[in-house]
């Protein structure tokens, strides 16, 4: 299977680090702020697939010109939708991704389109301002995939991230 993924989300909420965990195993710290396109394979359920992930700059999404946001979209076959557990402005935005990504996306079912919400920096739990709860509300009542994890601890929990989105990929029928 070969999929086209864009993380998206506010700056700094982890998703250059939650990007090079997937492909390096590592977490570095600092990520500067280029733009790129890396293709990661790895084997799900004994099958293997490549993914493309597209880690993505926050500026350019939110900018006036609405026209890369929707080549972006129409881009992607699946969405890693990142936010930070001590920051509720960058939750606000991935709800507001959520509709926009929807509204873009002309499928039949607006359901299937495979999205997978990602709240980082579990391990700032002394600093965090949203809950769990939230994250799993948001989730259910969007039809989407939800994640806590640390990019910063935790590389099994973001590989947990790349499979669910297969998974959604795979019930998505956007791919074979
Ligand atoms: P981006 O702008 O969304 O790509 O964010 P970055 O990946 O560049 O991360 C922004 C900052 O948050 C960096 O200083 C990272 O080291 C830090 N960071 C990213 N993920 C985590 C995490 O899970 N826990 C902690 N404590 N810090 C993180
Ligand atoms: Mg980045």
């Amino acid at each position: 299977m070969d999929a086209n993924i864009v993380v998206m989300g506010m700056e700094s909420v982890g998703k250059s680090a939650l990007t090079v965990r997937l492909l390096t195993r590592r977490f570095i710290g600092e990520y500067g702020d280029i733009e790129s396109i890396y293709s990661h394979s790895f084997i799900v359920d004994g099958r293997a697939v490549t993914l493309n992930i597209w880690d993505s700059h926050y500026s350019q999404d939110f900018s006036a010109d609405s026209s890369l946001f929707e080549k972006k979209v129409r881009w992607a076959d699946g969405f890693v939708l990142v936010y930070s557990i001590c920051d509720r402005a960058s939750f606000n935005t991935v709800s507001w991704l959520i509709q926009t990504i929807k509204s873009n996306k002309d499928c039949l079912s607006t359901d299937k389109v495979p999205i997978v919400i990602v709240g980082n920096k579990r391990d700032l739990h002394h600093r965090r301002t949203v809950t769990s709860e939230e994250g799993r509300l948001l989730a259910l009542n969007t039809h989407c995939q939800f994640y806590e994890v640390s990019a910063a601890e935790n590389y099994h929990s973001v590989l947990m991230v790349f499979h669910g989105l297969v998974d959604r990929l795979k019930d998505a029928k956007l791919t074979t």
